[in-house]
């Protein structure tokens, strides 16, 4: 089936965390009239891998090479479910509204797959600034999977909504929008995903309420 040629911009990644570059790759997803996928497939979302730096470029081209259409189109699906369920929690806990109890099991299944996919193994530290050598977890022999995208965004999330940094995810101010972000501001007064985008839709907006508000009769 022959595709539109791709409109193939770099990913806005304001949201400051890869977990929710992630979720705002449903763009749009309160918008009335339906959100647009910037993940259409296994391409898009390897893309997307390389330029969130979750995948060096050189895995990224191994898995785009040797990853059959059927196989990619597989993992694209469990990626957008995953994406789903990340969030309905994300939001879920912005709001502060329980999401739905499948979605809380699907994160789960997502969770416990990426860590049977690992091998401890014994390696130079990334954490001591001397490399001393220890004990890691690494993706080892499962790193030319075609799954392996799944298992480090699964990772990834976990991560996130694990750590204290989740009482920083904040929304857009924008109801259309409401892309998620790591508020790291000094003060926790961050609004807009994107002051390019969303902060000067705002401003535009109001300018045009107070072009357009009604005259006091002269
Ligand atoms: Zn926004």
């Amino acid at each position: 089936m022959s595709r539109p040629a791709k409109n193939q911009q770099p990913f806005d990644l304001c949201g400051d965390h890869p977990a929710l570059d992630f979720v705002n790759s449903l763009d749009n997803r309160f918008r009335p009239n339906g959100p647009i996928e910037l993940l259409a497939d296994y391409g898009d979302l390897l893309r997307f891998m390389e330029q969130a730096q979750l995948l060096s470029s050189q895995q990224a081209r191994l898995l785009a090479r040797k990853t059959k259409q059927d196989a990619g189109a597989q993992v694209l699906q469990s990626a957008h479910e995953l994406r789903e369920a990340a969030a309905a929690a994300f939001y879920g806990s912005v709001d502060r509204r329980p999401p739905p109890l499948t979605d809380i099991r699907t994160l789960e299944r997502h969770f416990l797959s990426a860590s049977r996919h690992r091998e401890l193994r014994w390696e130079p530290s990334t954490e001591s600034s001397d490399g001393r050598p220890g004990i890691a977890w690494t993706w080892g022999r499962f790193e030319t999977e075609a799954d392996l995208p799944l298992w480090v965004l699964s990772q990834t999330v976990s991560d996130l909504m694990m750590s204290e940094e989740m009482g920083r995810v904040r929304t857009c101010g924008v109801a259309t929008c409401r892309w998620l972000f790591l508020d790291t501001s000094k003060n926790h007064t961050r609004r807009w995903c994107n002051m390019k985008v969303c902060g000067n839709r705002m401003k535009a907006r109001r300018f045009q309420e107070r072009a357009t508000a009604p005259r006091v009769s002269r």
